[in-house]
């Protein structure tokens, strides 16, 4: 998309009324987390600013200019931001500015046509499986497996369960169910065992590391120093010191150049108290987290700006927190599992804000700022609580294709139904996404 040229392609739908005001209740409620960013973003009645290091006006959004700037940034990439937020400053665009700014945007993120036989006809889903490991021996390196004596089971057997697998198979599940009612579902790993790259990380590190590191330090996004010591990390301390984040990010591009009218991120949880998991925990709870709650240090790079931009401004932020309050409700009435509060976990009272639902909270993860779409980032279970553990170790089910537990069904069948009825939703209906 080009702005600024007065070529008319299509107008898109303006979604609904935004202020000053609103995008200051929003700052508070979901975006600000304990007044981390009180020094970074600034309110005016007619306006609000981005300060710089110095605490200078970077750039500005003012009354005017809300409603257009909020649909451009749902609906543009961010290179195309970036230059947006250098041209603009803290300038006032103009009339004619703003007019060619709404002309020339691209309508992808337009509902189509509501189908009463096929409810989520040529809508959008992305889904995003949890991690990447399928098996033990790979997991160890992210460290996403449990491995855990169940107490009660007769033989006391070790039960090993990888959480990649987990979300694997719920996502092809999920991803079948929700082809089933006409939608478009691309998933962000599409093969076991492999990461976003199409290949398992041991693959990646042998065969494409070099590659990857030098031209990142070609690009200048790598600076000598951590190039260096980058080179020289084996295995698993590049995998936390550099892969992870940047296959969390490889994710995010994939769903976002999908366009999706939804995002789903699957993942199953622990017991934060039950660590190092080699025996069951008797707690267990379920929750789910949405974009917001920045902290700090969240603002510093250019990119993270821009994404901050977008959730302050347009309404993903709360048409998320309806598909979470749903997928919150699914989890509830399939799994009969309780909803977390917010003193169930350290993790929870130090990163997260609380949402109007309960077992709902704004976390500021890469995916749940990076992803430019309406979305639900599920926790739906501890694998190492006692009873789950034992459940999840079987495959008593054989749906859609995939041979799996009764639980990851019922997981899967939990995100369908949120999303269908996210997409019944007056409020969505009428704004598009
Ligand atoms: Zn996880």
């Amino acid at each position: 998309m080009r702005y600024f040229l007065p070529i008319l392609f299509f107008i898109v739908q303006i979604s609904g009324a935004q202020t000053i005001a609103d995008c200051k209740i929003r700052f508070e409620k979901y975006l600000n987390l304990n007044g981390a960013l009180n020094d970074k973003v600034l309110f005016e009645n007619n306006a609000f600013y981005i300060l710089n290091e110095k605490k200078e006006k970077e750039f500005a959004v003012y009354n005017n200019e809300t409603k257009i700037l909020a649909d451009f940034f749902e609906n543009s990439t961010l290179t195309e931001q970036l230059k947006l937020y250098k041209l603009k400053g803290i300038n006032k665009l103009s009339k004619k500015q703003l007019d060619s700014l709404v002309i020339t945007m691209n309508d992808d993120s337009k509902l189509p046509k509501l189908n009463p036989s096929k409810p989520l006809q040529n809508i959008r889903i992305a889904i995003d499986p949890g991690h990447f490991s399928s098996n033990y021996e790979d997991s160890k390196v992210e460290g996403k497996y449990v491995k855990l004596v169940n107490e009660k089971s007769r033989k006391k057997d070790t039960i090993t369960l990888v959480e990649g697998q987990l979300t694997f198979f719920t996502a092809q599940v999920l991803k079948k169910m929700l082809e089933e009612q006409g939608a478009k579902v691309i998933l962000s790993r599409t093969k076991e065992n492999s990461t976003a790259f199409n290949q398992t990380y041991a693959d990646w590190f042998n065969k494409r590391r070099n590659k990857v590191l030098d031209s990142l330090k070609a690009k200048k996004e790598l600076d000598d120093d951590k190039y260096k010591i980058l080179k020289q990390f084996p295995k698993e301390k590049l995998f936390w010191a550099f892969f992870r984040d940047y296959e969390l990010m490889e994710r995010a591009k994939k769903i976002n150049g999908f366009y999706p009218h939804a995002s789903v991120i699957i993942h199953y949880n622990v017991d934060d108290k039950n660590a190092p998991w080699t025996t069951t925990s008797h707690r267990n709870n379920s929750m789910c987290f949405i974009s917001g709650a920045f902290g700090n240090k969240d603002l510093a790079k250019p990119s993270n700006k821009l994404h901050f931009i977008r959730l302050l401004l347009g309404k993903q932020v709360h048409q998320s927190e309806t598909i979470g309050r749903l997928t919150m409700n699914s989890f509830e009435k399939n799994l009969k599992i309780s909803r977390a509060k917010q003193a169930d976990a350290d993790y929870l009272m130090k990163h997260t804000l609380s949402t109007n639902c309960e077992g709902l909270f704004c976390r500021n993860l890469i995916l749940t700022r990076c992803i430019n779409s309406p979305l639900v980032y599920g926790e739906s279970m501890y694998q190492d609580n006692v009873r789950e553990s034992a459940m999840l170790n079987t495959s008593n089910s054989d749906l859609y294709g995939v041979k799996t537990s009764e639980r990851v069904y019922l997981v899967a069948k939990s995100y369908y139904e949120a999303i269908l009825n996210y997409f019944k939703e007056p409020e969505v209906k009428i704004s598009g996404r």
